[in-house]
């Protein structure tokens, strides 16, 4: 199984392939890697132990983060991925960042964002577009029209637990109105847009 994998310079952890969305986009649909990794499908759900083992055969002063990114929606695993980040921070500095759907609170239950202070640096949230429906249209959630407004409610939570947290969109999916209507709403919750290239 690929637990872990390079990109540019961060190691990339691969805690699972499940994911409340569907989104329309999904890299997933293109085959089973992403930028040159080895399969990330997973046979099964990597245990914590299973995971540091596996960073062990990087040094990590070599690498400027490590992201819980994965085949999948990291914040499903929360309990293992806080105990990973725990770990990791117990023994090096190096930067943790979660990429998520911002579902995490949806999935769990309950706000896991107390769970990140002093464990995750940098809070990634896919924001995908400027409004409810759309995001529905294009990601498909499990939760229905909720789904935004509480990946929202997600992001706004994090501040005060994150160093920094970022609603990302990808440039040329939204018009420019769009994209002025996500800047101005990270910025009233504190966090800050992020437009990335379509890749
Ligand atoms: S949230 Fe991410 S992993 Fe889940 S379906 Fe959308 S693009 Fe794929």
């Amino acid at each position: 199984m690929t637990l872990t994998y390079v990109v540019n310079k961060g190691i990339y952890i691969n805690l699972t392939n499940r994911c409340s969305n569907s989104c329309e986009f999904c890299i997933r649909q293109y085959g089973p890697t992403v930028y040159g990794s080895e399969n990330l499908w997973l046979e099964r759900e990597p245990t914590a132990e299973e995971v540091l083992a596996d960073l062990e055969k990087y040094k990590l002063e070599d690498y400027e983060e490590i992201v819980f990114c994965g085949y999948g929606e990291p914040t499903e695993c929360i309990d293992t991925l806080i105990e990973i980040a725990k770990a990791i921070k117990a023994k090096s500095n190096i930067q943790i960042r979660i990429n998520t759907n911002g579902h995490g609170n949806l999935i769990n239950g309950k706000d896991i964002t107390p769970m990140f202070r002093g464990v995750v640096d940098i809070i990634s949230v896919s924001l995908n577009t400027a409004n409810a429906e759309d995001y529905v249209r294009i990601c498909h959630p499990e939760f229905g029209e909720e789904a935004y407004s509480a990946l929202i409610e997600f992001a706004k939570l994090s501040v005060p637990n994150a160093k920094k947290v970022v609603l990302s969109v990808v440039e040329s999916t939204l018009p420019d109105e769009d994209i002025a209507k996500c800047d101005a709403l990270a910025k009233s919750i504190g966090a800050t847009l992020r437009v990335r290239p379509f890749e």
